[in-house]
């Protein structure tokens, strides 16, 4: 691939033409790891040589970093260019301080094992706090069901996002003046994610959100599990070349629970390689990724019954301490909430048939029935 077009990019020109984009993109639809990872390193010399040219030795080059798989990809090729082109980079982690406690322990340890420059990011308030501050409305509610519409709450998760995520890394930026940021991101993420990889490609300048230079070395890599396919072949890209460089990666990709009942293995918390074996076989299986824990956006994918069955002090937190219990007994299908109330009666739990009844008693109601939210809010996958 020719990379030149890169060349002629600058502030008032920030992106390359679309149809660039585009050819990149089907460029990418066959090639193999090998080329891909060919094209990443030429991108990402394209990426720190602009900086260079513009800003001399004072270029700032940060890589926004996850330690998700992802991002240590990302962070594995820019340490091969950077080493090569005899530069010095930042890594920045966004602790939102609702991180698993696996990313914590790994990014300790990958700080150290590759001598990394980690500087994190950090909200000035907590989730607890957002949420005693702004109640819960609906679980279910997603990001881009915001306000705008008169009258309408912009919903928590969004201002979330903004006070663990946007804010703490626009600050991070400001405070230490980065040229560049690398980042992990991938079109196969999400249909979004594939729409801006369509608009703003590998490399531009983000004028508005960062002002700094963004580059994506792996945006169009393919995984097996990726939720969007925009007509690419689908290889394991990802994974692919974390075996063949013998890369750590997070101990939470091979904590998957199983949570289908049509399942009757021993073993419903499995590896990554059992998990994705078992998806290919059409049961459910909820694969973490990394990011905040106690968050409401994947409860559609199964998440509440994860964090049950694996994370489950984190689970109690989320209902009692955060309050999310409250919104899953409105939010429960009508007759499965009748059928609770029947149940609950047989056995003296409650006596009123009221949300408020099975709130003062959920502990009680949890104990008998731990079940009891598994299958609030979630989206059934259909058989394979
Ligand atoms: S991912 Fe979820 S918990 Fe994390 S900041 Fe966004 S809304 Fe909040």
């Amino acid at each position: 691939m020719n990379l030149d077009v890169y060349r002629t990019l600058t502030k008032e020109q920030p992106r390359i033409p679309k149809e660039i984009t585009i050819e990149n993109e089907e460029f990418h639809n066959t090639a193999t790891l090998e080329e891909k990872e060919q094209y990443a390193l030429a991108l990402i010399f394209s990426a720190i040589r602009k900086v260079v040219e513009e800003h001399g030795k004072e270029a700032r080059i940060v890589v926004s970093c996850s330690f998700g798989i992802d991002s240590i990809v990302t962070l594995h090729l820019v340490r091969r260019a950077a080493r090569d082109l005899g530069v010095t980079f930042d890594v920045v982690w966004n602790n939102t301080l609702n991180e698993y406690p696996q990313t914590r322990k790994y990014a300790k340890e990958m700080t150290e094992l590759w001598g990394l420059n980690t500087i994190e990011a950090r909200p000035e308030t907590t989730l607890k706090k957002i949420y005693e501050e702004n109640g819960v409305d609906s679980l279910f509610k997603r990001k881009g069901d915001r306000s705008g519409e008169e009258g309408k709450k912009e919903p928590v998760v969004e201002k979330c996002c903004g006070s663990l995520k946007h804010r703490p890394m626009k600050k991070a930026i400001k405070d230490h003046g980065w040229h560049l940021m690398f980042n992990g991101v991938r079109a196969g993420e999400s249909r979004q994610r594939w729409m801006s990889a369509r608009r703003d490609a590998d490399l531009f300048y983000s004028s508005h959100t960062w002002k700094t230079w963004v580059c994506r070395p792996i945006l169009w890599w393919t995984s097996m599990t990726d939720s969007f396919n925009y007509g690419n072949s689908r290889q394991e890209d990802v994974w692919e070349y974390v075996r063949k460089y013998d890369i750590p990666y997070n101990p939470l990709y091979d904590l998957n629970a199983v949570i289908d009942d049509r399942f009757t293995g021993a073993e419903t918390v499995v590896k990554r390689e059992e998990a994705e074996r078992l998806s290919a076989e059409g049961f459910n299986v909820f694969m973490p990724r990394t990011g905040c824990q106690a968050c409401p956006i994947p409860i559609k994918r199964g998440y509440l019954r994860y964090l049950r069955q694996v994370f489950p002090k984190t689970y109690r937190s989320m209902l009692f301490q955060l309050g999310f219990a409250r919104v899953l007994i409105a939010e429960m299908d009508e007759k499965v909430r009748d059928e609770l109330f029947e149940e609950m009666s047989g056995f003296g739990v409650i006596t009123e048939k009221t949300e408020e009844a099975i709130l003062d008693r959920l502990e009680d109601i949890i104990e008998l029935k731990p079940c009891v939210f598994d299958g609030v809010g979630v989206v059934k996958k259909r058989r394979a």
